[in-house]
């Protein structure tokens, strides 16, 4: 028996592979799967090669980032090929559903609360019963209650992203906006011409509250959908030593740094931990280690930045050779991109010079 803890994303579309071949448990500790939302639910086109997206749980597709810089410049990138905005909980429903259908054994409503070794096998403890099981997957989001029990949790740092879906004045459909002085970084994501799901990113302060109201502006709020994120933690532990268990997804800080997106990196991780176990730590560090080490240190530069080289970073970007890059390459992929653009653009260099020595003197 497999223990699936966690029917987000992640949980769920890793038991849909490996119930195929094996009895899997699916536990999670909500009544209702996907609520609370607390997400953008933005996707690279990426997500195409990983699964089918049924059209009825995509709310708007984006064409275009409008890049607006502290002096109030803004530029666009077109997308060669789209995002999709997905209906969040919607797209966990159905991961679950193809989970039930694969035959995965389902525990709603009910918490894992920990574990016993006993001989070779596991005994885990739920508010409602105890099971014996081989292995264990914590799917189980950013606080893991899997990776503290086993002693994996590691030294994890949180973000903050503060959202709420809202009515929002003079939207552009099919555009997303970021916005470089507050937060992190900030969002405008239109659903239509009316709604648009906005937040901030950041470490949980006043100043990043105050930046969530500046962009809020005076929109009605429809609904909250904030959350905590887990900073990628490259020393992270995927499994336990040699036993059989494992983290994937939030859980495993596996989320890029430099938007913060990590549906994409939990459901690769849930099917190479489906294709074999004994390789999973081997396949996730040659396939995507490097993609989220990268942008970490992408994020890491970027929070170093000023307004007067978030300006300049915008002006070099309004080169089209330069826009052009970012227009045709993947997000979740840097190492795709970045050495080109680096070799493209000689004021790159000077400008990450410059940060990494604001970096340095602070
Ligand atoms: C404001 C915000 C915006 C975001 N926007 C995007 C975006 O646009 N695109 C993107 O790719 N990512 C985005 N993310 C990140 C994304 O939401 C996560 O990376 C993703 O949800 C991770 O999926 P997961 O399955 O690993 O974990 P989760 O979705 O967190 O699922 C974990 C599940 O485990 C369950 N669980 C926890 N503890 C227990 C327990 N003890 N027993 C049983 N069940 C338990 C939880 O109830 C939950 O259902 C955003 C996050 C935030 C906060």
């Amino acid at each position: 028996m497999i223990s699936v803890i966690g029917a987000g994303p992640a949980g769920s579309f890793y038991s849909s592979l490996a119930a195929k071949k094996n009895d899997v448990h699916l536990f999670e500790e909500h009544k209702v799967i996907g609520k609370p939302v607390a997400c953008t639910g933005i996707l690279t086109d990426s997500v195409k090669s990983i699964i089918k997206i049924p059209k009825d749980l995509i709310i708007s597709k984006i064409e275009r980032f409008k890049i607006v810089a502290p002096n109030k410049k803004a530029i666009y990138i077109d997308l060669k090929k789209v995002n999709m905005v997905l209906d969040r909980a919607g797209f966990d429903q159905y991961l679950y559903s193809k989970a039930v259908d694969s035959g995965a054994n389902i525990h709603l409503d009910e918490k894992f609360l920990g574990y016993k070794k006993q001989d070779d096998k596991y005994v885990i403890k739920t508010n409602k019963s105890k099971y014996n099981t081989d292995m264990i997957v914590g799917a189980d989001g950013p606080r893991s209650p899997v990776a503290r029990s086993a002693g994996i949790y590691g030294d994890r740092k949180f973000i903050w992203g503060w959202q709420a879906r809202c009515k929002f004045p003079n939207l552009e459909p099919g555009v997303t906006e970021i916005r470089l002085n507050l937060g992190e970084f900030s969002w405008i994501v239109p659903e239509d011409d009316k709604i648009a799901r906005v937040g901030v990113i950041g470490i949980r302060n006043q100043k990043l509250l105050n930046d969530y109201k500046k962009i809020l502006g005076g929109s009605k709020i429809l609904q909250d959908q904030s959350g905590i994120i887990p900073l990628y933690n490259p020393k992270q532990q995927l499994r336990k030593n040699k036993e059989d268990i494992f983290v994937i997804g939030d859980a495993a800080t596996q989320v890029k740094a430099t938007t913060y997106g990590g549906i994409i990196y939990g459901l690769l991780s849930g099917n190479y931990l489906a294709e074999n176990k004994d390789m999973y730590t081997k396949k996730f560090n040659e396939k995507l280690g490097k993609d989220l080490w990268i942008s970490l240190k992408m994020r890491e530069l970027m929070n170093h930045m000023n307004e007067k080289q978030a300006n300049e970073l915008i002006e070099i970007f309004e080169k089209k050779t330069n826009s052009k890059v970012l227009s045709e390459h993947d997000r979740d992929f840097p190492s795709k991109f970045i050495v080109q653009l680096l070799m493209k653009e000689a004021k790159l260099w000077k400008l990450g010079f410059d940060i990494f020595k604001n970096k340095i003197s602070k």
